[in-house]
């Protein structure tokens, strides 16, 4: 890709910031909005970083007038699942709401392409694994359906108005930078491997296993794990393909190989040297069994290959962050 200048929205967040590295890395300018609410101004390695709501139509325009984007990442949002059921109204508005208002003000200045971050949540309870991109969308709370609603306005957007983009579907976003820079660190963190490591280092009480009952070989949760940086570039790779003219659509990410939460407890264990402290407790709500991707339409149209697809190595990459922050 030549030099050109990108905007990225939440680009001070977890993944956002893991593709302004990447983005730097290959010389790009880089503008970040970012109103701080979940992101870290020190996650922003590059690029210039404007503190602001995007959800402002007034913010947009002054912004999509005074400066010429090549194309826009959009990763601002929130999360957390069991959150979205109790305050769907919240989810709806940050996630929904407030990126029809950057759709709109993309079309009103004709800016594009977009690629936006979605998620394997839009699936629901699988009904077979791999899942692929032809698998039914049944998301099944008020977070995955938030997404999936966007990327119902994404549809309708590029039909009516020519707006292209990709909508990427992650599966488990894990690791940090391998120089350990940048890395996780949600608050509250609810995902299983920062959690794991700061019951080892006692950050935080011994991790609580959310159940044992389940239909797989050792009875824990099967996930796909995805190394951050691997995300990142497959964000480069979809942007690279929209400026090149590819059609707009959805593309899973995930490396097509699933752990069991026990699988991922060990591993941790082996990687620190020290074992996990676990507590046993029951099923956590809206857990489906196994989620695994079938990413090969992201490797053949894409050409996205993961270079971290090796738990270990994810775990890794996630210690020494976690070491590196205390
Ligand atoms: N998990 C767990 N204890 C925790 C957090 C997560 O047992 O404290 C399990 C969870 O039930 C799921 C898997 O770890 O089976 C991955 O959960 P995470 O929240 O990291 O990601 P999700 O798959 O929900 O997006």
């Amino acid at each position: 890709m030549k030099t050109s200048t990108f905007l990225v929205i939440g680009g001070a967040g977890y993944i956002g910031s893991h593709l302004v590295k990447a983005l730097i890395e290959q010389e790009h300018r880089v503008l970040v909005v970012d109103n701080l609410s979940a992101g870290k101004a020190s996650a922003v390695l590059g690029g210039e970083l404007l503190v602001h709501d995007f959800d402002d139509r007034a913010f947009l325009d002054s912004l999509f007038k005074t400066h010429q984007f090549d194309g826009v990442f959009h990763f601002a949002s929130q999360i957390v699942v069991s959150e979205s059921v109790k305050d769907p109204g919240k989810y709806y508005r940050a996630n929904t709401a407030a990126t029809l208002t950057l759709l709109e003000a993309m079309r009103d200045h004709d800016v594009g392409p977009l690629v936006f971050s979605s998620t394997a949540a839009v699936y629901g309870e699988p009904q077979y694994t791999p899942i692929d991109e032809n698998h039914p969308t049944n998301a099944v709370n008020p977070y995955g359906r938030s997404k999936l609603m966007v990327e119902q306005m994404l549809q309708d957007f590029a039909n009516a108005y020519q707006q292209q983009y990709v909508a990427l579907r992650y599966f488990n976003a894990a690791g940090a930078d391998p120089q350990a820079r940048i890395g996780e660190q949600h608050n509250p963190e609810t995902h299983l491997i920062p959690l794991a490591l700061q019951a080892i280092t006692g950050k935080c009480p011994p991790l609580q296993l959310f159940g044992q009952d389940y239909d797989t070989p050792d009875g824990t949760c099967i996930r796909d794990y995805i190394h951050v940086d691997d995300l990142a570039s497959a964000h480069i790779l979809a942007m690279n393909y929209l400026i090149n003219g590819g059609d707009s659509g959805v593309f899973n990410i995930g490396n097509g190989q699933g752990y069991s939460v026990n699988e991922v407890i060990q591993t941790a264990s082996k990687v620190a040297e020290k074992q996990v402290p676990v507590t046993y407790a029951p099923r956590r709500a809206g857990d489906p069994a196994r989620l695994v991707a079938d990413a090969n339409r992201a490797k053949q149209v894409l050409g996205w290959q993961p270079k971290y697809a090796d738990l270990t190595l994810i775990i890794q990459h996630a210690w020494a962050w976690e070491k590196s922050r205390h």
